[in-house]
């Protein structure tokens, strides 16, 4: 039995971060030389053309950051 590798890659969590400013990542690429790298939405926007034409795979995450805000639940602001 084996139950430790899943079908999908794990989802972004607040640990991932930014390789450029460090903000939380949205979205996480893989390499076609098989790095890998984590942008927050504005530097996956900024990098986008790039990205695209190096990545062998995009994990894009970025639809989390209108469905629901990385905020607290106890946040009022
Ligand atoms: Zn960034």
């Amino acid at each position: 039995m084996n139950t430790a590798v899943a079908p999908q890659p794990a989802a972004l969590t607040a640990s991932d971060r930014c390789d450029r400013c460090g903000a939380q990542a949205y979205l996480r690429v893989e390499l076609q030389t098989g790095g890998e790298l984590l942008f927050c939405a504005h530097h996956a926007r900024e990098h986008g053309d790039k990205i695209r034409a190096i990545a062998a795979k995009v994990q894009d995450e970025t639809h989390k950051l209108t469905t629901s805000p990385a905020t607290s639940p106890d946040s009022e602001f």
